[in-house]
């Protein structure tokens, strides 16, 4: 199955990066919609889309609003937007309202069950993360394909989450700060490089892939990549536009 990170990065673009989304496109399904959320149009294959939102900090739902040019670009007969009540609150109250962005897409705004259906036979199951404001990881299982999603937390090989995401062939894991800003992370609600190597070791993972990149961050290697494959060989710093098969 083809994941493409569309955006790698938090808070706001760097000259590389757009902020946090993912694009399955030969299923529909989209993972959260930040300012990448454009470059969906050009990669859809289908005609409907399911967005699921970690939260809705901005950075990871302002792509909402960009559904427009999606359409136009790409018709879709139906889009769901699914989150927890309160999210979906939020974004239907602020991002939509009148004095921020005047006409809202068609879209059905959808709080989260326990367990989702995906196209293709898929299930997605979800569960709590550690940030301001809390944020939801995903994990999204197909027979014989399986990955997660979990961005926006504070990351620890001790957390209940990683039980959730034990045995994926695929983990995509936020990874805003390397090692020596360890205390901004755990200040901020995001992690750093070591803990969450730690997590896709302890959870016994296929293959991790850091996302959320800190957008101030050098760009050949912003987050300590040695210290990451010492503890979990199998790692990869995403990059905008990187088609992963899982
Ligand atoms: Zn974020
Ligand atoms: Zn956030």
């Amino acid at each position: 199955m083809k994941l493409i990170l569309l955006g790698t990065t938090g808070y706001h673009p760097s000259n590389t990066r757009h902020t946090a989304c993912l694009l399955l496109p030969e299923q529909g399904v989209m993972l959260d919609a930040g300012t990448a959320a454009f470059r969906a149009a050009a990669r859809l294959q289908t005609s409907e889309l399911d967005i699921f939102l970690s939260h809705a900090h901005l950075d990871h739902c302002i792509g909402l609003t960009y559904l427009l040019s999606t359409t136009h670009v790409h018709p879709l007969n139906r889009v769901r937007v699914h989150s927890t009540a309160e999210n979906l609150a939020a974004v239907n109250e602020h991002l939509f309202a009148p004095a921020m962005f005047p006409k809202k897409p068609d879209m059905e705004l959808l709080p989260l069950r326990p367990v989702e259906p995906l196209p293709g036979g898929g299930r997605l199951t979800h569960f709590p993360l550690l940030h301001q404001g809390g944020s939801t990881g995903f994990r999204l299982d197909w027979p014989g394909h399986s990955m997660a999603y979990v961005t926006d937390t504070t990351a620890s090989p001790t957390a209940d989450y990683v039980a959730a995401i034990r045995g994926v062939d695929l983990l995509v894991h936020e990874c805003y700060f390397g090692d020596e800003q360890a205390r901004w992370a755990d200040h901020t609600g995001h992690s750093h490089t070591t803990p969450v190597a730690q997590v896709a070791s302890r959870a016994g993972v296929g293959r991790l892939v850091l996302v959320h990149i800190n957008p101030l961050a050098a760009e050949t290697d912003p987050i300590g990549l040695d210290v990451a494959r010492a503890i979990f060989p199998e790692t990869t710093i995403g990059e905008d536009l990187m088609e992963l098969e899982f």
